[in-house]
């Protein structure tokens, strides 16, 4: 058993079911693009005494006393944030992707302004202006999207539409986007209409560090991320800007809308900023790219469309039209062959977003369990068979997940 014993001896319903999750992190192939796994210093720093400490503000600016020593550790986490991504100013309190989007918004809007973001149904997120929303309930959305011929982002609608409505905030960044983001592009329509420009990278934040996809910074004057999708930390949030917005980034986290920061998780973010330091780092990301280069080939000569034709970065998104399949079945017959990924919108979509004709398949994850190119061709195959003919693939399918899996050992 993974580690359990102390929760066991309380608790073993909870520990039965954290054992049936690590097995099922171990035996199943995982390309849900926004996941990964944490090393196992990631993961220590996270169960420690930090989540029992109150620190509500800033390092040497606390409400409460006995901080000392958990300024230490926020001040490592700031200083190597701001050394990874050359940012004048780092906050790495928001608790996660979508709290560090909304104190940006908080920030520079006020309710009914108008915001300008990727349409949700072209790959743009929830927190980007979707109804439903604190984002597109509160505040006047105008989407961009991507076009209909090539499914890329367009510039030329967002700069027409970015002139037309004058949006006080342009957000740039999505969670189903396989091509490079133009952020100078966007720069420059963010000044030509007066615009705010923040550059979402929960994505890519792993990628950018290691030079393979253009950085936001120095063109958006807010760069939010999460901590846990490339960048592979703990679970968490983390918002750079200038020096000129440090004060109303820092205010709008606290007081603004959150409450006491979660130390034991700062803590797992400076350990997890450390390790994207190191030239391991830099290498993962280039597999992590490798892989999703390859899986894109693997995919297209087993007879599958890709949108936008294939991948710049970690993930491809797979338009199954061709196949006569929605995401939704897709993702459930993957799910029994041991396949994990999430179904996903395409672009112009015709299947209802419970439906869709897309599953978004990505390799940060796979990646880190040591997964090659050659392993990239395998899934490829398992998952061609499984959607071609499930009932008579199904047990060789099984099988060679299995194979797969068993070749690289996850958090023995
Ligand atoms: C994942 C993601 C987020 C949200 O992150 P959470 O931590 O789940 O709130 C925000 N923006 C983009 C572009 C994302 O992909």
């Amino acid at each position: 058993m993974y580690r359990l014993n102390k929760i066991n001896s309380i608790d073993s319903e909870v520990a039965a079911a954290i054992e049936q999750e690590v097995n099922r992190q171990r035996n199943n192939i995982e390309l849900i693009a926004s996941e990964n796994f944490v090393s196992e210093a990631v993961l220590d720093a996270m169960g420690t005494p930090l989540t029992n400490k109150y620190a509500e503000g800033y390092p040497d600016k606390r409400y409460y006393g006995g901080c000392q020593y958990v300024d230490i550790v926020e001040k490592l986490a700031i200083e190597r944030a701001k050394k990874l991504f050359g940012a004048e100013h780092a906050n790495v309190q928001p608790h996660s992707g979508a709290s560090a989007n909304l104190a940006v918004f908080f920030a520079v809007l006020r309710p009914g302004d108008t915001v300008m973001g990727m349409d949700l149904s072209c790959g743009g997120h929830l927190s980007h202006g979707m109804s439903k929303n604190i984002s597109g309930s509160y505040f006047n959305v105008v989407s961009y999207g991507v076009r209909r011929d090539d499914n890329t982002i367009d510039y030329d609608d967002l700069r027409e539409k970015a002139l037309k409505y004058r949006p006080k905030l342009i957000v740039a960044g999505a969670s189903a986007y396989s091509r490079t983001i133009d952020f100078k592009k966007f720069s420059e329509i963010a000044k030509e209409c007066g615009a705010y420009l923040m550059a979402d990278i929960a994505h890519i934040a792993g990628l950018i560090v290691a030079g393979l996809h253009p950085s936001p910074v120095g063109y958006a004057d807010f760069v939010t991320t999460t901590t846990h999708k490339t960048m592979r930390g703990p679970r968490g949030g983390m918002i750079l800007c200038k020096e000129e917005f440090a004060k109303i980034i820092d205010s709008a986290i606290f007081p603004g809308t959150q409450g006491g920061p979660l130390m034991h998780i700062i803590a797992a973010k400076a350990v997890s900023f450390k390790e994207a330091m190191s030239d391991e780092f830099k290498q993962y990301q280039q597999n992590v790219v490798l892989n999703s280069k390859a899986l894109e080939k693997a995919m297209i000569r087993n007879g599958f469309e890709l949108v936008t034709g294939g991948t710049d970065n970690h993930l491809i998104l797979v338009n199954l039209t061709n196949h006569n399949i929605t995401g939704k079945k897709a993702q459930n017959l993957l799910d029994e062959v041991n396949i994990t990924c999430n179904k996903n919108g395409i672009p112009y979509d015709t299947q209802k977003p419970t439906l869709t004709s897309g599953i978004r398949l990505g390799t940060p994850a796979v990646t880190t369990r040591g997964m090659t190119t050659d392993d990239m061709n395998e899934i490829a195959d398992i998952i061609s068979m499984t959607l071609t003919d499930f009932d008579f693939n199904k047990e060789e399918a099984l099988h060679r997940v299995k194979k797969l899996v068993e070749k690289y050992p996850l958090y023995r």
